[in-house]
């Protein structure tokens, strides 16, 4: 039987509340399928590690993480850890990580799950069937770009970031997200700002190429993102996947979630590398913490995603996906997708078992 070693990493807030029961999710597909063996071990990362290390990820953690097929992230950061000078703020420690494992792009499903509809801000018929995949460069753009720094020149305060993107660091991403078109719907989005910024226009360029050259059965559109964020609340069934820088998409797809009705629903993906990284897109949700009402379906989800993408088990990560539309559809509910007067309202822990139950069903019906 094969063994998959996972590197797992809970993390800061509700980080180890949701991993708790992704990973009981994770065991349980692992006793049905009987084809793979799970082979988990946890380190520390972000506020968890400062506070016994030093520092937000330590080099044992590092080394554990490249010697893994996949990591599982909870989240870290939290208001404890803000007044901490950057270099060792818990935001680092997951930065560091994903460029030393070289995941440059990072992919953001939003998925609204039927039962869902009326959670989300927007009206039904505009959000009904929505099954879009932002693809974010991870490892290049404004983030990462020299100069920065707050300096005074002249005497006057002055703060400095840098856009940069280089023609393979674009034509990469492109191809990912390209790949992932030809598998959906042969439909893709590329974004950017090529009206004001050069690393746009080069962006723009790239892209294009690529796609005229390797991609000729893909159909490819270019959109600024001042529309983009527009036409995302307008009209989101236009987009299905959807190709864009760092900054562009960190934005974009925490528009993107509204969308499906909270952040606790949404999973990702950060490939690149040997190994991939998996984890929610929320945050470690300090205002929650420790109340066990946290949901833990964006976790549950990545580890559906870490099965797909990172393992290729599509069917095992399919029995997740249909889980959790299950037990949605039977009305269950965390607090950040409950309305009042409708369906059970649960805890973290009773949607994970919720979850493993449903597995355990749809299983059945190979
Ligand atoms: P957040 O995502 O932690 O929380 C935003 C809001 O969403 C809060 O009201 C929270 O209660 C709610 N929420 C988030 N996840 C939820 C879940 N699973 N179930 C129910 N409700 C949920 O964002 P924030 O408050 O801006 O940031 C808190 C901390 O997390 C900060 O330190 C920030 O830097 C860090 N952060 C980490 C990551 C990461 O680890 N990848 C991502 C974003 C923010």
């Amino acid at each position: 039987m094969a063994t998959k070693k996972i590197c797992v990493f809970p993390g800061d807030g509700i980080g180890p509340e949701v991993v708790r029961e992704a990973l009981a999710v994770l065991g349980t597909v692992e006793k049905i399928s009987g084809t793979c063996r799970f082979e988990t071990e946890k380190d520390l990362l972000g506020g968890a590690s400062y506070d016994v290390h030093g520092v937000p990820m330590t080099d044992r953690a590092l080394a554990l993480a490249r010697a893994s097929d996949a990591i599982l992230l909870g989240a870290v950061g939290g208001p404890k850890w803000d007044v901490l000078p950057f270099e060792v703020r818990p935001e680092r420690g997951l930065l560091t990580l994903r460029r030393e494992l070289g995941l440059f792009a990072n992919l953001r499903p939003a998925v609204v799950f039927t039962p869902l509809v009326d959670a989300s801000p927007l009206r039904r018929e505009l959000v009904e069937g929505i099954d879009l995949m932002v693809v974010r460069e991870l490892t290049g753009g404004i983030y990462f770009g020299e100069p920065r720094g707050v300096k005074t020149i002249d005497g006057v305060e002055t703060g400095t970031n840098t856009e940069v993107y280089t023609r393979p660091e674009i034509e990469r991403v492109a191809r990912m997200a390209f790949d992932l078109a030809r598998k959906r719907t042969g439909k893709i989005t590329s974004v950017d700002k090529s009206n004001v910024l050069e690393s746009s226009v080069l962006w723009r360029k790239v892209v294009s190429e690529v796609g005229a050259k390797e991609y000729p059965d893909v159909a490819l559109s270019h959109m600024l993102v001042d529309n983009c964020a527009m036409q995302l609340i307008r009209n989101p069934r236009q987009f299905d996947v959807m190709v864009t820088t760092n900054l562009f998409g960190d934005i974009l797809t925490d528009e993107a979630s509204m969308i499906t009705g909270s952040i606790g629903m949404l999973p990702s993906a950060s490939l690149g590398g040997k190994a991939g990284l998996f984890e929610p897109i929320h945050g470690s949700a300090p205002d929650i913490t420790g109340r066990g009402v946290a949901n833990p379906l964006a976790t549950i989800l990545s580890v559906a995603m870490m099965l797909k993408y990172g393992f290729d088990m599509p069917a095992e990560a399919a029995w997740i996906e249909g889980a959790v539309e299950r037990v949605l559809a039977e009305g269950y509910r965390t607090g950040d997708i409950h309305r009042e007067g409708e369906g059970k309202r649960v805890g973290t822990t009773e949607m994970g078992d919720r979850v493993r139950d449903a597995v355990q069903k749809l299983s059945q019906k190979r």
